[in-house]
C-alpha cells in the first residue's frame, strides 16, 4: 500500500514537472534591430538640436538681462562697466561678455551715448570708446579694422583733439553734453561702456 502512495507521489511529481517546464517560454533571440539604432540617431540628434537651441536662449536671456540693468537704444543695449581699466582689458571684458567697447555711428547715438555716461558713471567721466590709430597714426579705425566714418573730436581751439601722436593712440569719450572724443594714451585708467547687438 505504502509503496503504492509513493508510485503515485512520484507520478504526479513527474507530470506537474513537465507542465512548468512547458509553461517556461522561451525568451526571443536578441536581433540586430535596425529601425531602434535609427530611432536612437534621431533622438541623439533632437537631443543635440535642443541643447544648441538651448544655448541661443540662455543668450537672449544674458542680452535681456544687460538691456534690464543697461540703457537700450537703436540696435543696441549698453551697460556701464565703472570700474577703471587701461583700453586693452576694457576690450577684452566686453569681447568676454559678447560685446565691444561702445562705438557710436551717428551723431545721435554718440549724443545718447554721452547722455548714458554722464548718468552711469559721472558728468567729468572719460570712457573708452571701440576707435584706436594703433595700426597707422592718424588713421582712426573700429574693433574690425574699418575706418571710422563718425566722429565727434573736441574741436576747442586751447586744445583741439587728436592731438597726442603715437602716444595717444585711443579714443574716449566724455560725458560732457556734446560727448566729444579725444585721444589718450591706450595705457590710463578709464570706465567703459560695452554696446551688444541686439539681434
Ligand atoms: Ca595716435
Ligand atoms: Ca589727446
Amino acid at each position: 500500500m505504502e509503496a503504492r502512495v509513493a508510485c503515485l507521489l512520484i507520478g504526479v511529481l513527474l507530470i506537474q514537472g513537465s507542465q512548468q517546464q512547458s509553461a517556461i517560454k522561451k525568451k526571443p533571440p536578441i536581433k540586430k534591430d535596425v529601425k531602434g539604432n535609427s530611432a536612437i540617431e534621431d533622438i541623439q540628434k533632437q537631443i543635440k538640436n535642443i541643447v544648441a537651441e538651448l544655448n541661443v536662449l540662455k543668450q537672449h536671456q544674458a542680452l535681456q538681462a544687460v538691456c534690464l540693468r543697461g540703457e537700450k537704444t537703436r540696435g543696441k543695449c549698453l551697460l556701464t562697466d565703472s570700474e577703471k581699466k587701461n583700453y586693452y582689458t576694457a576690450s577684452e571684458d566686453c569681447i568676454a561678455k559678447g560685446g565691444t567697447l561702445s562705438t557710436p555711428r551717428s551723431s545721435g547715438e554718440n549724443l545718447h551715448l554721452a547722455a548714458y555716461v554722464n548718468e552711469s558713471v559721472g558728468p567729468s567721466a572719460h570712457v573708452w570708446l571701440g576707435f584706436n590709430d594703433m595700426q597707422a597714426e592718424g588713421t582712426w579705425v573700429d574693433l574690425t579694422g574699418s575706418a571710422a566714418r563718425f566722429h565727434n573730436w573736441d574741436a576747442s581751439p586751447l586744445s583741439p583733439q587728436p592731438d597726442g601722436g603715437t602716444s595717444e593712440n585711443c579714443a574716449v569719450l566724455s560725458a560732457t553734453p556734446a560727448g566729444t572724443w579725444l585721444d589718450e594714451n591706450c595705457g590710463v585708467k578709464r570706465a567703459s561702456v560695452c554696446e551688444f547687438k541686439i539681434v
